[in-house]
């Protein structure tokens, strides 16, 4: 399946509530969903007066929104799911950990860029290296200790410096580590589901696919 390429405002819309896709702009421009609270579509508005949603509708919908913030496709979603749930633990929190260890994912919460739409693009251009060696794949998974750095070549890119230098930009995770002028970052230790922040009920996402 193609990856989504239309209008990703209409995501965020879709699920209520921000959702950030657009990285430093969701900061800068008029959001679309403080201006029109209400699904996108024809039937947009009238949705919202309609009775309360079903449990299967909870739960789907926030699948939904967790896998758009990551930007996977169902199908990766689900493979990333049938891994948690084949790890000791607690499945949800398993989920949750494993979307944060992908490589797209760390580079952005580094902030080497604004969204991880861009840190999938930076890794896809193999401008990224783990431990030393080119990594060109967005869903490979990090462990403690992984150093991950722009490659020499990269590390003047315009994208990256205004990414870093963004008033916008979150303050850096406890269990990441970045040196901004050598534009290298460490995984300082594994992240705990309460390290991460994510506003997600990931519970939801178990019962739907426990069905
Ligand atoms: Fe979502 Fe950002 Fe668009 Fe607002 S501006 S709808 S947060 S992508």
């Amino acid at each position: 399946m193609a990856r989504y390429t239309g209008p990703v405002c209409k995501r965020c819309r879709r699920e209520g509530q921000k959702l950030f896709l657009k990285g430093a702009k969701c900061y800068t421009e008029k959001c679309p969903v403080e201006r029109r609270q209400y699904p996108p579509g024809h039937h947009g508005p009238a949705s919202v007066r309609r009775r309360k949603q079903s449990d299967y509708a909870m739960q789907l919908r926030e699948k939904q929104k967790v896998k758009r913030i990551y930007g996977l496709h169902e199908k990766q979603f689900r493979n990333l799911f049938e891994y948690a749930a084949g790890r000791p633990g607690v499945t949800g929190e398993n989920l949750i950990i494993a979307l944060e260890s992908r490589l797209d994912n760390v580079v952005f919460r580094m902030g080497m860029t604004a969204s991880r739409r861009q840190a999938r693009q930076l890794v896809r251009h193999r401008h990224v290296a783990v431990n030393g060696s080119t990594v060109d794949i967005p869903s490979y998974r990090l462990s403690a200790g992984d150093e991950v750095a722009l490659r020499s070549k990269s590390r003047d890119l315009d994208l990256v410096a205004a990414s870093l230098e963004a008033r916008t930009r979150p303050p850096l995770l406890d269990w990441l580590s970045l040196d901004e002028k050598k534009r290298v970052g460490r995984v300082v230790r594994a992240p705990t589901r309460g390290d991460i922040p994510l506003a997600a009920q990931e519970q939801l996402i178990v019962e739907l696919y426990s069905k």
